[in-house]
């Protein structure tokens, strides 16, 4: 049980669960997609509130250890300060880890596509500055090519790219030929994995 307080200044105690295991409980890869996990009703108000309360998500089969850390704590994992257990990789808020996992679940490595973010938002930022992208990871399409939403280059419109398999591919090569190379040996930071650990510089930066 969790301890929530709603909008409404309600405090409830939820069934919410403080670890999943994605092995042993397939049906939460489509509830962390849909946004449904960690969700619980207000008791009091109705409302149906979502939470980015502090989980463990871990996914044996696919090698994978996820620490969700609350969006709050953000600036904390940005400047090292994550605390995380041993082997876990952070990932902030809910957003983060509906993306990594959909990676995971797609077979993808999270480096090669932290990878072609940074490139993306360099593109993005290339034509609009003053942007501040963001970058969601958001499957595979009927082509096998990797689908990426992104955020926050203009108020309330998401913009769709779609990267060939055939690219992807290349970079992850490049990733293994040269991890010494920008920008994937800054990519992460401890236990952070994120193209947020980059900063983005927009085109009229000289
Ligand atoms: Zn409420």
């Amino acid at each position: 049980m969790r301890t929530i307080t709603c909008h409404c200044d309600h405090t409830f105690e939820a069934d919410l669960p403080e670890t999943a295991d994605l092995d042993r409980s397939p049906e939460l890869v489509s509830a962390i997609a849909d946004g449904s996990f960690l969700s619980c009703r207000c008791p009091s108000c109705g409302a149906n509130l979502h939470t980015d309360l502090d989980t463990l998500v871990t996914w044996p089969s696919r090698n994978m250890k996820l620490a969700l850390v609350s969006e709050v704590s953000r600036l904390a994992v940005l400047s090292g300060h994550a605390e995380v257990p041993e082997f876990f990789d952070a990932v902030v808020g809910f957003a983060e880890l509906a993306d990594r996992v959909a990676v995971f679940a797609a077979g993808l490595d999270p480096l090669t596509v932290e990878t072609l973010k940074f490139h993306l938002a360099s593109k993005a930022l290339d034509s609009m500055p003053t942007g501040k992208p963001v970058i969601t990871f958001e499957g595979l399409d009927d082509q096998g090519s990797l689908r990426f939403h992104i955020h926050g280059l203009r108020a309330g419109e998401v913009a769709v790219s779609a990267i060939p398999r055939s690219l992807y591919d290349s970079v992850s090569s490049e990733i293994a030929a040269n991890p010494d190379e920008e920008p994937q040996c800054c990519l992460r930071n401890g236990p952070y994995l994120s193209v947020q650990n980059l900063e983005l510089e927009g085109g009229d930066h000289a």
